[in-house]
């Protein structure tokens, strides 16, 4: 693992986070798998890194009731209505997996949203939280966490969920106003809260946006 990275994670733990580092993704996905308790059950904050992983289905499958608002593999979109009802649920799970815009050196994680679903359970949700994430969401300060944010994981999201936002074209932010805006609050968290349990899960390489 980068030095950097490894850094970073020691100021993590001095903020409250419970760290863990794999050697490949693959192991890191089968960790949160393992980690979490047969029946309990698993909200999903919106994140490439834990889709990818295919978390959601492991966990499924073994029996745990999950709220994950992606749809399943074949499975028809769900409607809005549906997605909010998810959001509410997994709001009040037991764990909560996600993943991370950026995480600055000073072991800062910022996380934009487009509904809020993702930060508000961060904020106050479940008790325990996995973040998942790769060494390419580390960066050197809290301003480069937003620059990070703006130049690459904004427009990338918007491109993917077919956006018409000024960044889906132009691949940089341009604090525009549209109503397909992506990116409409935002949270940093500067130390774990009180009676929570954050863990993170570092694997190398490039993962998600
Ligand atoms: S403000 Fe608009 S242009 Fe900037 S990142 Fe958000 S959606 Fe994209």
């Amino acid at each position: 693992m980068n030095q950097e990275v490894l850094r970073t994670l020691e100021n993590m733990k001095k903020r409250g986070f419970i760290v863990h580092t794999f050697d490949t993704p693959e192991e890191m996905g089968n960790f949160v798998v393992w980690a979490i308790g047969e029946g309990e059950s698993v909200g999903f904050g919106g994140s490439v890194t834990v889709q990818d992983l295919g978390v959601c289905d492991a966990l499924r499958e073994r029996g745990n009731p999950v709220f994950c608002h992606w749809p399943k593999e074949g499975e028809p979109l769900k409607t809005p209505e549906e997605i909010r009802e998810i959001y509410k649920q997994a709001h009040f799970a037991d764990n909560y997996i996600t993943g991370a815009n950026a995480i600055a050196s000073n072991g800062a994680i910022l996380n934009i949203d487009g509904t809020g679903n993702r930060v508000a359970a961060i904020a106050n949700g479940p008790k325990t939280v996995y973040f998942l994430v790769g060494e390419n969401k580390f960066v050197k300060t809290e301003a480069d966490a937003k620059e990070r944010c703006k130049l690459k994981a904004c427009p990338g999201n918007a491109r993917r969920l077919n956006r018409m936002t000024p960044c889906a074209g132009a691949g940089y932010c341009t604090d525009c106003l549209s109503p397909g805006r992506i990116c409409n609050s935002a949270m940093w968290v500067w130390h774990v809260p009180q009676g929570r349990e954050f863990h993170i899960c570092v694997a190398p390489g490039e993962l998600g946006i």
